[in-house]
């Protein structure tokens, strides 16, 4: 199927996109684009119906990088395959990179963006859930002016954020972490190449106050085990998690944020892959 028929704006500059926003109406009526690789295919299914759709994929602005005081400001129209090739830092030993070289195939790489794919808010995307567990704090523009957000509040629902009609996402802000930082990131996907079925992403870093355990594509938005997590903080060791404590803390953790019953596969699958998650970071 083709997109219905639609108004192209490309925009060069952030004032140009929020000025073409409020010309034609974000929402409904317009719609940025950055790679186009979840906006398009949603208009060729006829899922998003827009009459403009505004391009952002060529300003500057949204593919800087820079240190702000301890953290770095990663630009939302970073591509996935830059983080990949290391064209931008890595503060975080190596997981970017990662999770970069695993989303789908190289040419949706080359032009999906980290901010398209925290603003799609995709529950299986990678980036969502990645840099939930990093405790990634969202940066915004709108009329009004920047204002940061920590990415636990940024997704709301599913493919829904809490940004307001017309404001663009301009990246996210990422702690340095120790190089004594330990970190597991695992994927179960039923074809390579496609989105997963079930997300593990462990961050572990006392010095900075980390130890997350995020399960994706299990509930509408990225899961933060609390009780998982908070074991990770007490110092969790490797040796625990084939223990019937540590099994029965994920299991309720599991229980209480998605709708899965227990004896179901996907309970399983997502046990599984967290489990598998926390026993790699704990071996590092
Ligand atoms: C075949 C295929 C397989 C894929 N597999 C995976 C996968 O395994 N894992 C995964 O994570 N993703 C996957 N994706 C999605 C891909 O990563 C997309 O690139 C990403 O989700 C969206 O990024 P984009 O830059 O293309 O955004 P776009 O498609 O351009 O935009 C997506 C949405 O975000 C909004 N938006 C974009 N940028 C901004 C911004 N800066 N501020 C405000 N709103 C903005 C747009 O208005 C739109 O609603 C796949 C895509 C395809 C086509």
């Amino acid at each position: 199927m083709k997109a219905p028929k639609l108004t192209y704006h490309r925009a060069g500059t952030l004032e140009q996109a929020q000025a073409l926003a409020a010309q034609e109406g974000a929402g409904a009526g317009g719609k940025f684009m950055a790679g186009g690789q979840s906006l398009m295919p949603m208009m060729n299914l006829r899922l998003v119906n827009c009459d403009h759709v505004i391009d952002i994929g060529g300003i500057a602005a949204l593919r800087e990088t820079r240190w702000v005081g301890e953290r770095l400001f990663l630009g939302a129209g970073v591509t996935h395959a830059m983080v990949e090739d290391g064209r931008v830092e890595d503060p975080a030993q190596g997981y970017l990179r990662h999770v970069a070289a695993g989303i789908a195939y190289r040419s949706v790489r080359n032009r999906g963006t980290i901010g398209g794919s925290l603003a799609h808010a995709d529950p299986a995307a990678d980036w969502p859930t990645a840099l939930r567990a990093l405790d990634a704090v969202a940066v915004i523009r709108g009329a009004g002016g920047e204002r940061e957000m920590p990415l636990a509040g940024f997704q709301i629902g599913l493919m829904e954020t809490a940004l307001a009609e017309g404001e663009i996402l301009l990246g996210v802000l990422l702690p340095q972490l120790s190089v004594t930082a330990r970190w597991s990131y695992q994927k179960f996907c039923h074809k390579v190449g496609e989105f997963a079925h079930a997300i593990g992403a462990v961050v572990i870093d006392p010095a900075k106050g980390i130890a997350n355990a995020v399960l994706g594509a299990a509930a509408d938005t990225p899961l933060r085990l609390p009780q998982v997590s908070q074991q990770l903080a007490n110092g969790l060791v490797a040796a625990d998690v084939d223990g019937p404590a540590f099994m029965r803390l994920l299991e309720q953790d599991i229980a209480a944020g998605t709708p899965f019953e227990p004896s179901s596969y996907d309970f399983h699958v997502h046990k599984t892959i967290i489990k598998r998650a926390v026993a790699e970071a704990l071996k590092k």
